[in-house]
């Protein structure tokens, strides 16, 4: 019987990481929401509706149907990765500059609506684990497992930072806190569905977990 699996959380809380494994082991599609709004704050940037000084929410809005989010699996990883109109738009989303905009551009109720409805479509036939804000909460608010990860800003940082500089961006630790911080706050003070833990979700701190052992206790969860 295959099931919803929604994953939310803090930023930078390894979500994907852990997602990733439980979709592989389980044989399901993954699906990382984070991307999508990602995807929506790149077209912004380089449609100049946003950046450090101002920001244009009627431009978007009026942009919106004209914003085609869509996953493509790559055959060597195995992992689907997200198209902006077509064109695969995976590694640029995941830069701090894309970071410092994604919260304000998912705060506006009306993109956080197209988003959600195309995300409830991909869980019709069940067998997805999907990671975000508010999965649990307003995406799959049925879903038969939700997990919410959490670990101290700092921990988040270091962790983020490493990736970043890895992929080769010149970013600061304390850019990348600062970021975390940030988007935090801004994730869960929204007036739509700000980021919250769903009543019935199992709350997963990884601050002192090493991946092996979170994994096995979620995988044991999903399958029971
Ligand atoms: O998961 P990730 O850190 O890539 O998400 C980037 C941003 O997208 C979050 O900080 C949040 O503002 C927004 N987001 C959201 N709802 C989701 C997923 C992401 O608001 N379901």
């Amino acid at each position: 019987n295959k099931i919803i699996i929604a994953i939310d959380g803090h930023s930078s809380t390894g979500k994907s990481t852990v997602a990733k494994q439980l979709a592989k082991a389980l044989g399901y599609i993954y699906v990382d929401t984070g991307a999508m709004y990602r995807a929506v704050s790149l077209y912004a940037m380089r449609k100049k509706i946003i950046d450090e000084f101002h920001f244009d929410q009627e431009a978007l809005e009026k942009d919106l149907p004209e914003i085609d989010l869509r996953f493509k699996i790559n055959p060597e990883t195995g992992l689907a990765e997200i198209l902006l109109n077509g064109e695969n738009v995976e590694r640029e989303i995941r830069t701090l500059s894309v970071s410092k905009y994604v919260s304000k551009i998912a705060a506006i109720s009306s993109v956080r609506k197209k988003l959600v409805e195309q995300q409830q479509k991909m869980g019709v036939d069940k067998g997805i684990v999907m990671d975000g804000r508010d999965i649990g909460t307003v995406v799959f608010p049925n879903a038969e497992l939700k997990l919410f990860m959490t670990a101290t800003a700092k921990d988040r940082a270091e962790r983020r930072f490493i990736e970043l500089r890895e992929r080769g961006e010149d970013v600061t630790y304390e850019d990348v806190l600062k970021n975390v911080v940030n988007r935090d706050h801004i994730d869960s003070t929204r007036k739509d569905s700000p980021l919250r833990k769903a009543e019935d979700a199992i709350k997963i701190d990884n601050s002192n977990l090493t991946l092996k052992e979170q994994f096995e206790q979620i995988l044991q969860l999903a399958k029971t």
